[in-house]
């Protein structure tokens, strides 16, 4: 054997229970009683808690924008991501005007190359021509794209008319693939930003009142229609906001295939944090923005009652020089947060201690549910005999602050600043490797 963790409690979607893990070439070996003597490695994982290593569904390292691209790369990114008990991520393709599905798909691959993580893209058609068919399969059979990413906001640049989303929703049901989609109704966002760019709002407001939740349930709303006319497997990505839950639980119990999903700055913060000096509020400028804190509630409900199936970071720190390029005007301002490192940590500190989800759907919400959803189950999301060893060993009583200051993500704030987690990855195997031991 090449690797045992010795003595922890097995957790997986379903069931929790003692074991040793032994890892031979890569694999999950046997889960059970084993003979430590036989592997070059023992890990003692006595207090701990071993599953499966956490997947990312929705990350952008190095993400072009006017303001340049977004702080992290995919070797800080993706190492960042390690240390929080994250082995898998899920970019994205944005090619750039013009550029080919699949032309946009193998340079990003190349870039991916340099991240430590396991690393699996959605593709995003950002336009529609008449190849777009053709580009689509490619995608599919040439480089096994199971998911696309579409966008109903920022219509001047990357985002589709729901006319353009029916298109691809089509096609990639034909393909037998998903469509991730961002909802927000882009144009009457739109029509706010330029409305509130020539008030005097401060920018930091003037960006959480020009995408109100209504604008996201309606989105959520023709997304959910576009899907059903198509047949199309829709994944509604970051929701936000309770109007569109309900549409979401509805959808679902008529027996649409749906998936949503959510991220810990929806579930932690609110938007008080845009109420504050702009150098203050520029790191939360992310869209959709923060709600009010009463729409928490009815996130943490469907994370818990399974209206929600991931827990996605949708991790795009910025500099605060870089956000600085919107101080004067909203439209300026790159949007996103960092947040991989800390997914697992919050949801487990928040989430599982505070008794809102138990351990099991920690381990569905973190990483099973993704490895199903994207097709990567039973290789990732489990800890069982034949399974990819991804492995988190976590000790769940380590104490930690989240601070800039400590952080291992390449960016200068932290929207977590000086909240407090309990439990940590004390060691990660990737692919049957060590690559985080005793929390370094
Ligand atoms: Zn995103």
């Amino acid at each position: 054997m090449d690797i045992l963790i010795k003595n922890g409690t097995v957790v997986n979607s379903d069931v929790s229970f003692k074991a040793d893990v032994a890892v031979h070439r890569g694999k999950i070996f046997s889960v059970g009683v084993d003979d430590a003597e036989s592997a070059s490695k023992v890990i003692d994982a006595s207090g701990c808690l071993v599953f499966p290593g956490g997947i990312d569904p929705h990350v952008h390292m190095q993400l072009p924008t006017p303001a340049g691209p977004s702080s992290d790369n995919f070797l800080t990114g993706s190492r960042a991501a390690l240390m929080g008990g994250t082995t898998t991520l899920f970019d994205f393709v944005t090619p750039a005007p013009g550029e080919l599905l699949p032309a946009a798909l193998a340079l990003r691959q190349t870039e991916a190359q340099s991240a430590l993580t396991n690393v699996f893209l959605h593709v995003s058609p950002t336009t529609w021509r008449t190849t777009m068919p053709d580009e689509m399969s490619e995608c599919v059979e040439k480089f096994h794209t199971r998911s696309f990413k579409c966008y109903l906001a920022y219509l001047d640049t990357i985002g589709l008319m729901p006319d353009v989303l029916e298109k691809v929703m089509k096609e990639a049901a034909r393909l037998g693939a998903s469509v991730l989609v961002h909802c927000e109704e882009g144009k009457e966002v739109a029509r706010l930003r330029e409305k509130y760019a020539k008030s005097d709002l401060p920018v930091a407001t003037a960006h959480y009142r020009s995408r109100p939740p209504e604008f996201e349930a309606r989105a959520v709303d023709t997304a959910i229609q576009l899907a059903r006319k198509t047949g199309c497997t829709l994944y509604i990505v970051h929701v936000s906001a309770a109007e569109s839950l309900e549409l979401i639980a509805k959808a679902q119990a008529a027996g649409q295939k749906i998936y949503a999903e959510t991220c810990p700055q929806y579930l932690l913060l609110d938007e008080q944090k845009y109420h504050q000096p702009f150098g203050q509020a520029a790191p939360y400028i992310i869209s959709p923005p923060l709600r009010k804190a009463e729409h928490q509630q009815a996130l943490w409900e469907a994370v818990a009652n399974g209206t929600i199936q991931t827990i996605g970071s949708d991790h795009c720190p910025f500099t605060l020089k870089q956000k600085m390029e919107g101080k004067d005007d909203l439209r300026k301002i790159p949007n996103g947060a960092g947040g991989v490192e800390h997914r697992l940590a919050l949801l487990y500190t928040y989430g599982v201690l505070t008794g809102k989800i138990s351990l099991n759907r920690f381990v569905e919400l973190t990483s099973t549910n993704a490895a199903r959803i994207f097709g990567l189950y039973p290789d990732k999301g489990v800890i069982a005999p034949g399974a990819d060893a991804d492995i988190v060993v976590w000790n769940p009583e380590k104490p930690g602050i989240i601070s800039h200051r400590t952080h291992h993500q390449h960016c200068d704030s932290n929207i977590y600043e000086g909240m407090q987690t309990t439990g940590a990855a004390d060691y990660v195997v990737l692919g049957g490797k060590m690559v985080v031991g005793s929390g370094r």
